[in-house]
C-alpha cells in the first residue's frame, strides 16, 4: 500500500550519476556514469521517488578543491538534468576530510538523517540508496533503506562474498538498477 510519506532514491554522486574520475570537481570533467543516467533518474521522479544526491566530498577538506568549485559542479548536473526534465530535490554533502570524525561521511548516516529532517519527513523502508560502493551499501543498510550496488570501476575490489548484508540488487548501471527496481515494485 502507498503512504503519504515520501519516498526516495538516494543517490551516490560519482561513479552512479556522473563517470568518476576521482575528486571531480571540474564542469570540463562532467561526464554521466551511463548515458542512460538522465532517464533512470526520469523514471524514478515519474513514479513519485524523491532525488537525493548524498556524496563524500573529501577532495574540499583536503584542500583538492573548494566548496565553490562543487557547486559550480551541482549547478552544471542540475541545468544538465532539468533540460531532460529531472529535478534534483536535495544534495547532500560531506566536505570533510577522509580522517574526520564527522558524523556525515558515508558509511556514517548523519547525510540520511539530515535530509529526511529537511524533505520533512522520508519513509526509509521503501526507499533505496543506490551507489557504487559498499560503504554507499552500509549507510543505505543502517537505516533501513534497500540497497543497489552498481558496477562501477571500483567492482574488481568490491568484497561482498563476506559480508553478512548484501545489497538487495546489483546492476550494471543506473538504468539497469531503475528497471529492474521498478518492475520489483509493481
Ligand atoms: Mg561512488
Ligand atoms: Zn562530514
Amino acid at each position: 500500500m502507498e503512504t503519504d510519506k515520501n519516498k526516495a532514491i538516494f543517490l551516490d554522486r560519482d561513479g552512479t550519476i556522473n563517470f568518476d574520475l576521482g575528486y571531480v570537481y571540474r564542469v570540463e570533467d562532467w561526464k554521466w556514469a551511463d548515458e542512460k543516467v538522465p532517464q533512470a533518474l526520469r523514471m524514478f521522479q515519474e513514479e513519485g521517488y524523491k532525488l537525493i544526491v548524498v556524496t563524500n566530498q573529501s577532495g574540499i577538506g583536503q584542500g583538492y578543491y573548494t566548496l565553490h568549485d562543487m557547486q559550480v559542479l551541482h549547478q552544471h548536473m542540475e541545468q544538465e538534468l532539468k533540460k531532460e526534465r529531472v529535478i534534483i530535490d536535495l544534495i547532500m554533502y560531506c566536505p570533510h576530510a577522509r580522517d574526520s570524525r564527522c558524523a556525515c561521511r558515508k558509511p556514517r548516516t548523519g547525510m540520511m538523517i539530515d535530509a529526511e529532517r529537511r524533505m520533512g519527513g522520508i519513509d526509509f523502508t521503501t526507499s533505496w540508496t543506490i551507489g557504487d560502493k559498499l560503504l554507499d551499501m552500509e549507510m543505505g543498510q543502517s537505516v533501513g533503506t534497500k540497497t543497489g550496488l552498481l558496477q562501477s570501476k571500483y567492482w574488481a575490489n568490491t568484497d561482498i562474498v563476506n559480508r553478512t548484508k548484501q545489497p538487495d540488487m546489483i546492476a550494471e548501471s543506473l538504468y539497469e538498477a531503475a528497471k529492474w527496481i521498478l518492475k520489483a515494485r509493481q
